[in-house]
């Protein structure tokens, strides 16, 4: 009888169901109006009923399916029995289908931990710019990203009536991406990506300092990536503390899988042991191509600012 699939390929799509899930709930939150927004540490740090009936149903359904896999979300909610409504047990049979890549098929359940971001772009999600929102379950082995599930809950929400609204992004390192056209940022541009709502002196002394073509400036670490995987900018630039590892854990592996670059602003990687500090300390640059580029131009006045 045929082998069954390994365990990492059972989890991300077990991810991608549960991440298409998420998004119909962050929809239908904003559809019914009432987005009870509670601030956390001050008005640019929000959560609203989306960010926590996406983690309930996120944690909840891939606990009861992979119960030894350590799963951290970005919410503090009280223990509260989650309602059978928001439980997903689907998966993607497409994903199922790929081969494991032979490091990861002996990998067990108490080896993973799952970075979960309900809803990256919360701010954003609350001003209407719904495009900028995504929602990232992230895998780690090791201490390493290694797979990942972006969904984009209001992909094509421009084109109007009749379009399919939504996508779901995946990816695991040695297979690669999928979800996406990989397209390449205009050649010889330096268009760079950065926060549009956690800006500081710092954060733009050190893009100015890269000497851009254009600046872009959108919600959301997962929707950055996004622009980056999709040729729309050249370097995701953000010198400042702010963004966590359920932020980037989904991102890096996507962009990791199609051969980018993510690191901190001195070029040290993220580690996604269940341990670590959550905070990113010390900012983000991330690329698809050219990454030497973008590091060896960071000011050092910029690197003394941030502190791993
Ligand atoms: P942004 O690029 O501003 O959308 O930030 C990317 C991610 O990091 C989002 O999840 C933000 O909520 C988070 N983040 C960045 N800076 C801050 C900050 N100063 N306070 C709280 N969250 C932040
Ligand atoms: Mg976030
Ligand atoms: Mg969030």
């Amino acid at each position: 009888s045929m082998a069954s699939p390994a365990l990492l390929m059972r989890v991300v799509a077990s991810a991608y169901s549960v991440a298409e899930k998420a998004a119909t709930i962050v929809r239908n939150v904003m559809a019914a109006g009432d987005l009870g927004i509670v601030e956390k540490t001050g008005a640019n740090d929000l959560q609203t009923k989306a960010d926590r009936l996406v983690q309930m149903s996120i944690c909840a359904s891939l606990a009861r399916k992979f119960p030894k896999v350590t799963i951290i979300g970005e919410e503090e909610l009280p223990p509260d029995e989650v309602t059978e409504e928001l439980i997903e047990d689907g998966h993607c049979e497409e994903i199922l289908k790929k081969t494991c890549p032979a490091q990861y098929t002996g990998i067990k359940e108490e080896e993973l931990v799952i970075w979960v971001d309900p809803l990256d772009g919360t701010k954003e999600y609350t001003e209407g710019l719904l495009d900028h929102v995504t929602v990232l379950i992230g895998i780690a082995y090791g201490g390493k990203a290694i797979a990942g599930v972006i969904n984009q809950p209001y992909y094509n929400y421009e084109a109007g009536a009749g379009a399919v609204l939504g996508r779901t992004i995946w990816g695991v390192l040695g297979i690669g991406a999928f979800g996406f056209q990989l397209t390449e940022a205009p050649a010889g541009k330096h268009i760079i990506v950065t926060t549009r709502s956690h800006s500081s002196t710092l954060v733009n002394d050190c893009i100015s300092a890269l000497n851009p073509d254009s600046v872009i400036r959108v919600g959301g670490a997962g929707n950055k990536i996004i622009q980056l995987i999709e040729g729309k900018a050249s370097a995701y630039v953000f010198a400042s503390p702010g963004c966590k590892k359920w932020d980037t854990c989904a991102p890096e592996a996507i962009l990791h899988a199609v051969g980018g670059k993510i690191t901190d602003i001195h070029g040290n990687s993220f580690q996604y042991n269940k341990e670590v500090k959550h905070m990113n300390s010390a900012g983000v640059l991330a690329t698809l191509r050219n990454y030497d580029y973008y590091a060896s131009r960071i000011p050092n006045t910029v690197k003394q600012s941030l502190v791993p």
